[in-house]
């Protein structure tokens, strides 16, 4: 059985931090079972946009300060590193290093920060949906990948922690081309799952000290959690953090892919559970995404994918928050958006729903409004 590390950690003190990673990753055999002396480890964060770390958009630099710390005294060379949403270019990685935080954590434990904006291509063969993909060359360069995955919601995949994280991956702005291609998120998922079978990490720490929930990943709520969790396998960790804060497994698309590709039978019982028990941690009121209130788990395949396609909610931007940034603008994979009059403007003929304009505003501007079908829906009721 695949062992989970569950440890309470109810704040962001370092030392308090790395306790509780401590105790966690000794649960599970210690550092040293996952990383060798001399390996250069890719140290891979979520480092969705430059944001604070009160902001709980990121993974908190204690948690990475905690992570290189460990991997350190295992004898590993640690390179800290992901690709934000947006331009990949050293000028971008530099400000978010220093506004995350990650830029001390590198000063002060003497990791280094990536700042090699190269790409390689990898072929897939064994992939189900891609045969190829564009990654960062600091992670093929890398003899192990260790995740730190943040515990948030997600607008489009409901979900995101340590099977989603890998998605980061993929340079910059190529992440946008996944979506013009893949508009339907179960397809998208299993895009996921081919890049977690191509990449997989050694390990998965997540941050769940504080993470997120209502409009994830970036427009929800810092939502206290309480906890550090760690396995070796990325989709159990998943299992156990979405039951955790009470979301079915399988109401998540990638965690579902998943399943259907025998990773995971989606029960916490699927694995071994060190530390505390499921029961001392579950939460009753994480609000989830509400792209994702719907269990469309039981629907057969092609009506799930045909209401998911549905106009469930739409972007649009708020002119009393907007600031005219241009931040959404540039990054709409299928040019939905224009700028009038300095306020974005989405139109929903073209817009596909993928919602990376949310996840990318720093503002918080962008409302999601409930489109034709739950409108409908919603009037039958009254
Ligand atoms: S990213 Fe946000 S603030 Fe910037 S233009 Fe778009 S909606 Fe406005
Ligand atoms: S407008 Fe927003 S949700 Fe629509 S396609 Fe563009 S980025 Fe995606």
């Amino acid at each position: 059985m695949t062992p989970v590390a569950i440890q309470k950690c109810q704040r962001y003190d370092p030392e308090l931090v790395e306790a509780a990673m401590r105790r966690a990753l000794d649960s599970l055999g210690g550092m040293a079972r996952f990383v060798k002396p001399g390996d250069r480890v890719c140290l891979k964060v979520n480092l969705l946009r430059s944001s604070r770390p009160d902001q709980a958009v990121v993974t908190h630099p204690s948690v990475v300060r905690a992570a290189v710390r460990l991997l350190q005294e295992a004898g590993g060379v640690v390179t800290i590193g992901d690709s934000p949403s947006g331009a990949f270019n050293v000028g971008v990685l530099r400000r978010a290093y220093k506004v995350t935080g990650y830029e001390a954590v590198a000063r002060d434990t003497g990791a280094t920060l990536n700042l090699n904006t190269n790409s390689v291509h990898l072929a897939n063969p064994r992939g189900k949906l891609i045969k190829r993909f564009e990654v960062m060359q600091a992670v093929v360069d890398a003899d192990a990948i260790v995740t730190l995955p943040k515990l948030k919601t997600h607008v489009f995949t409901h979900f995101t922690g340590a099977t989603k994280i890998l998605f980061g991956v993929i340079p910059g702005v190529t992440k946008a081309g996944y979506h013009t291609k893949l508009q339907n998120v179960e397809r998208f998922s299993e895009m996921l799952i081919d890049l977690l079978t191509l990449l997989p990490p050694r390990l998965a720490i997540m941050d769940a000290v504080v993470g997120m929930d209502g409009d994830g990943p970036s427009g929800g709520r810092p939502r206290p959690i309480g906890l550090i969790m760690a396995s070796p396998d990325s989709v159990a960790l998943d299992v156990v953090a979405t039951t955790a804060v009470g979301i079915k497994p399988l109401s998540v698309p990638i965690l579902r892919a998943a399943a259907e590709r025998g990773l995971t039978g989606g029960q916490v019982s699927d694995s071994e559970l060190r530390g505390e028990r499921l029961k001392d941690i579950q939460m009753a009121d994480f609000l989830p995404a509400q792209t994702s209130r719907l269990d469309l788990s039981r629907l057969p395949g092609f009506l799930r994918r045909w209401v998911t396609d549905q106009l469930v909610v739409r972007p649009v931007a708020n002119p009393a928050r907007c600031t005219g940034c241009g931040a959404c603008f540039v990054d709409c994979p299928v040019k939905a958006i224009t700028m009038s009059d300095g306020v974005a403007v989405m139109d929903p003929g073209t817009c596909i729903r993928c919602y990376c304009c949310h996840e990318f505003c720093p503002d918080k501007a962008i409302d999601l409004v409930p489109g034709r079908v739950s409108l409908f829906f919603t009037s039958k009721k009254r």
